[in-house]
């Protein structure tokens, strides 16, 4: 059995024909038949999963060029779209949906050799905090089966974390990369919004959403990220900014000025072995001569609420093309328009993705608009502004990734409320725009993983992951 440390090793090993591509990609299905029950996979596409690991291990054996991500098995989470396969967001409205195009992402990566495996479960339309939304069941933490992966790319995670593949590509709204590679002890990313093109993502709120890599460690997911990045005449919120050369710029030993933001560190509700966790971190940045500040950041308690009321607005707007005429599911009992409209959404949606289309149409509304979505941009633009101002002074940003580690399943089920404070330092990034990152940073004393977040400046990704690749417990 291979066992996977890194790309760059694996790529050693694939050059000095210690393994073959045909074999890894072997080794993965038979992997995820064995933790059939952690749930992460939806589907595994074995045939052309294999016809790809034998085109590389050809090239192998001709010794022709390789992409830079040959031999490397990736996991789409189910709201990237890959031609001719199917793509669900872990809906039961898209039941039957076959993508008709590949995302910008998946063909960067098949130009670069890698090997795509299969889709992977996460929350209905990527909603929620916990994978406890899947129309398909929820997907399990491997660190300790009683407990949520994280969400809502949980499947994606977990895909990492159980060694079902190499990396994943997951989606970041609010967190959903970041908060469940904290859960399960994995790096997650969350580029710079317009880093990476948004063309083939199944849209939830269009001005949060970013495609990001969950990886083993820094360097794979700052190899993949530099890869999928970049200008896409499809997706005109992508940026021009010229993408730099993230995997070879990690430890460099540049000395950075980090602010940690007091309000996180010191916010009830943060479990007293995550600050410690966070707090050590900064001691180990300090001795190894990065200068470190508390900062204080006094917008802590409308960051969730102004999250929910703009995604939830987005996301009214954006699911509205699920009407069972267009896509997927349509009600077997409609009997005309209107009927088909309502029963197929009735019944195809989830009881989450409903309770959001709901809330967003309501601020939406004529009577509302005012009161919470025009307010909720205007609160927005403060915390974008505020952002900016303390990155004009420093470097990065510090906070822990989430207040505490992998909870129980159904512990946040019965309130919404208390479940989308899950994703209180998370949604930030998104907010303003800026790029996060999650890197493990220890172990807590219930044996499960903890993270911690490190944001930047717009598009300033490499500072970023550099001092992520020193994070050390
Ligand atoms: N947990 C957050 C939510 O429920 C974030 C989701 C995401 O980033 N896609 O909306």
């Amino acid at each position: 059995m291979y066992s996977f440390s890194s790309i760059e090793q694996l790529q050693t090993d694939l050059n000095n024909k210690q393994v073959k591509c045909e074999e890894l990609v072997l080794q993965a299905i038979s992997e995820i038949k064995k933790k059939q029950h952690l749930n992460a996979f939806l589907e595994v596409w074995e045939l052309t999963a294999l016809e790809q690991a034998r085109n590389t291990d050809a090239k192998i054996k001709n010794g022709d060029s390789l992409g830079r991500l040959s031999g490397v098995i990736i996991g789409l989470k189910d709201n990237i779209c890959y031609k001719g396969h199917k793509v669900s967001a872990s809906s039961k409205i898209l039941e039957g949906f076959e993508s008709l195009y590949s995302a910008t992402v998946v063909e960067k990566l098949l130009a670069e050799d890698a090997i795509i495996i299969g889709r992977l479960n996460c929350d209905e339309f990527a909603m929620g905090s916990s994978n406890e939304n899947s129309a398909f069941g929820k997907v399990l933490n491997p660190l300790n089966e009683n407990c949520v992966p994280g969400g809502s790319s949980g499947g994606a995670a977990v895909a990492v974390a159980a060694d079902l593949c190499h990396v994943t590509l997951g989606s970041d709204t609010g967190g959903s990369i970041r908060q469940p590679a904290s859960f399960t002890g994995t790096v997650g990313v969350k580029p710079t919004y317009g880093r990476v093109s948004r063309y083939g993502l199944i849209a939830y709120a269009s001005s949060f959403d970013q495609i990001g890599p969950i990886a083993k460690n820094v360097q794979d997911a700052a190899l993949v990220l530099e890869i999928i990045a970049g200008q896409d005449k499809h997706d005109n919120t992508s940026s021009s900014e010229k993408v730099k050369s993230y995997s070879t710029e990690l430890s460099t030993g540049k000395k950075y000025k980090i602010a940690y933001l007091k309000e996180c560190v010191d916010a009830e509700g943060v479990d007293p072995e995550v600050k410690k966790a966070v707090l050590n971190q900064l001691e180990n940045f300090k001795k190894d001569g990065h200068t470190v500040e508390a900062v204080s950041f006094p917008y802590l308690d409308f960051l969730v609420p102004t999250y929910y009321v703009l995604t939830t607005a987005e996301a009214s707007s954006n699911l509205s093309r699920f009407d069972g005429i267009h896509y997927g599911y349509r009600s077997k009992g409609a009997t005309d328009l209107e009927s088909t409209y309502k029963k197929s959404r009735s019944e195809g949606f989830g009881a989450e993705v409903k309770r959001r289309i709901m809330l967003g149409t309501f601020v939406l509304s004529a009577g509302y608009y005012d009161a919470y979505y025009s307010k909720g941009q205007k609160v927005r633009r403060l915390i974008h502004d505020k952002t900016k101002e303390i990155l004009k002074d420093f470097d990065v940003i510090i906070t822990p990734s989430t207040p505490g580690t992998a909870f129980e399943f159904g512990k946040n089920s019965a309130d919404p409320i208390k479940m989308y404070l899950e994703d209180i330092f998370t949604v930030q990034a998104n907010i303003a725009g800026v790029p996060a990152v999650s890197v493990p940073c220890g172990i807590h004393s219930n044996g499960l993983p903890m993270g911690i977040q490190i944001m930047a400046g717009y598009f300033e990704e490499s500072k970023m992951l550099d001092l992520a690749s020193v994070v050390k417990f």
